[in-house]
């Protein structure tokens, strides 16, 4: 890399804090962070990531609450940059648990001696694009400055929690807890009586954990969520070797599937099959556990009568697990199954028959009020000793709008987006010049593993940063024709999938206020790399670099 990417002043390496220039600033320390510091030092450039928690890690960082774990396959929900790393890494079982992902993502920095470059305890409130420089100026909460050339956010698309504004919380006596910022410390809930506010994939695991230990368990549900069971269990030797030994062709198989997980898709219409055949396969998916039960058919998330016999087979097997008739139809959702994101758990149905379980469902009606010692709803009192608040986070835009950005001209990234999210191909956004997002709204992102689509993204941007070196280009950004074009595109896609037709976190829908847009970009893995590498050889179509 020659010296138009890099500093005059090049600061070591050293760890040491400073108000100092660098080639590129990288904010947060997630797997997008430490992948995208990994490759910048590849290009030579002198980097900074600057992380918020006390720890590198980011969601896996936060999310320490009880059961938590990821419903992707490790052996798929790994890095696959180095196949080393991939060789030597033993995971041991089926779906990794929190602290073993987080053991995983120390593991890489130190493997790869990143921490050097990673400041913690630093969350960045400002990233301002200054027009005479050409350069992004970043400020700390605790008053620190900082330069660089690029801002890369790799600030997660499920980082920024989501407390609402229950009327009294701030009365309540006993302790409160969000699942995305659990304490460090081990809570113990024996003896206690427990509220959880929330049925989404964090309560959906958590509940079964916490309703085995305290005295009584409270589950306070808006709207009932899809769940199959994970069956997750050890990885037994053979099954690891055999991936070890084929991990290339693996991995290249999931690239070629929509959500870039390797896995059986039926490629079938629901309504071609028999009603046997149907039930048979769900019934096959269903024993063998997690989200490809959503591969049964081609067309669930396409055909809504498709999706309907699944929705069905699902709230069948409610009503087979839970004793209770009411309470199995108070679990059953009525609309369309994978709409919002398919939960995996472990015994949660199950937990509805236990006697210290009691299902409180608000019908769709909010929380009257949380009072000193309780949850109020419906005129009555549900004494509690501790909350947990599952009510998930502000995700895709909340992490990124959050920071004061302010890009040409003092433009505010939060004005710009005040309508819904706008970037081209979810990794730049016009207007921000040189200013980066690892899988940003417009992006695939949730709806895919998200590890294969950090490192393509953050393998575009390194491409990317080395070609404006080869060309001397100073800077880039995309031009508004080409990103509004995306953002139609993005929302014509998502208009002929299911999933862009009920309130959930991919439209906005669970924080007041905030527009309805479908984020994601829904096309798919596939298609999605497909139309970054046409731009890509079409000389960076769609930017305008200068
Ligand atoms: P979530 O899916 O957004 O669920 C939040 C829950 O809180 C919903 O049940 C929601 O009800 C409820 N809620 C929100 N505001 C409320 C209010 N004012 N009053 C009452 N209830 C309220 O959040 P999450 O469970 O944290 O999961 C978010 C995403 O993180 C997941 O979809 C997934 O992508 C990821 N995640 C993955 C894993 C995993 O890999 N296993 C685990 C956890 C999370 P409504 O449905 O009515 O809005």
């Amino acid at each position: 890399m020659d010296s138009d990417l890099r500093d005059r002043q090049r600061p070591e390496s050293t760890g040491a804090a400073s108000s100092a220039e660098y080639d590129a600033l990288v904010i947060g320390a997630g797997f997008a962070g430490l992948y995208m510091l990994y490759r910048l030092r590849g290009l030579g450039l002198s980097v900074r990531v600057l992380e918020a928690a006390s720890g590198i890690g980011g969601t896996w960082y936060w999310n320490r609450y009880p059961g938590a774990r990821c419903d992707v396959e490790s052996m798929q929900y790994s890095y696959q940059f180095s196949d080393e790393l991939q060789q030597e890494w033993e995971w041991t079982e089926r779906y990794a648990t929190q602290p073993e992902i987080l053991r995983y993502a120390n593991h890489v920095a130190d493997r790869f001696d990143l921490r050097r470059d990673i400041e913690l305890d630093t969350r960045v409130t400002v990233a301002a694009f200054d027009d005479t420089t050409s350069r992004w100026r970043i400020e700390t909460e605790d008053g620190r400055r900082m330069s660089a050339k690029f801002c890369i956010m790799a600030t997660g698309c499920l980082s920024s929690t989501n407390t609402p504004k229950f009327e009294g919380l701030e009365r309540f006596a006993g302790a409160v807890y969000h699942t995305g910022r659990w304490p460090h410390e081990p809570v113990d809930f024996t003896g206690k009586r427990v509220g959880v506010i929330g049925t989404g994939s964090s309560a959906i695991q958590a509940i079964p954990v916490i309703a085995a230990q305290a005295d009584h368990l409270y589950v306070f549900q808006r709207t009932p969520h899809y769940t199959v069971p994970a069956r997750n269990a050890p990885l037994t030797r053979d099954v690891v070797q055999n991936i070890k030994a084929n991990y290339a062709q693996l991995r290249n198989n999931a690239k070629q599937m929509f959500a870039g997980i390797d896995f059986h898709l039926n490629q079938q219409s629901a309504l071609d099959a028999s009603a046997d055949e149907r039930r048979r396969e769900y019934e096959a998916r269903w024993q063998h556990g997690g989200v490809t039960f959503m591969g049964s058919f081609t067309d669930l998330l396409f055909n809504k009568e498709a999706n309907d016999t699944a929705a069905q087979f699902v709230r069948d097997k409610i009503r087979e697990t839970v004793r209770d008739p009411a309470i199995a139809a108070a679990l059953s959702p009525r609309y369309v199954i994978g709409c919002k994101r398919l939960c995996v758990d472990t015994d949660y149905y199950a937990t509805y028959n236990r006697p210290n379980v009691t299902l409180v469902d608000l019908g769709g009606a909010p929380i009257e009020a949380i009072t000193a010692t309780g949850v109020k709803v419906g005129g009555k009192e549900y004494s509690v000793d501790s909350l947990v608040l599952a009510t998930g986070f502000d995700a895709m835009t909340g992490a990124l709008t959050r920071i004061d950005i302010r890009g040409t001209g003092g433009e505010t990234l939060r004005e710009k987006w005040s309508a819904g999210p706008r970037a081209y191909l979810g990794l730049m956004s016009a207007g921000f010049p040189n200013l980066f997002m690892i899988t940003g709204p417009g992006s695939p992102s949730v709806l895919t593993n998200m590890l294969p689509s950090i490192e393509q993204h953050v393998e575009w941007i390194t491409e990317c940063l080395a070609h404006l070196n080869k060309h001397g280009i100073k800077q880039i950004e995309p031009a508004l024709d080409a990103e509004n074009a995306w953002i139609v595109h993005v929302n014509e896609v998502a208009g002929t999938n299911l999933r862009s037709t009920c309130s959930s976190w991919y439209v906005g829908a669970n924080v007041p206020g905030k527009p309805r847009i479908f984020m994601p970009y829904i096309g798919g893995f596939p298609a999605y790399v497909q139309k970054c590498n046409e731009v890509v050889a079409a000389g960076y179509a769609g930017f305008t670099l200068s």
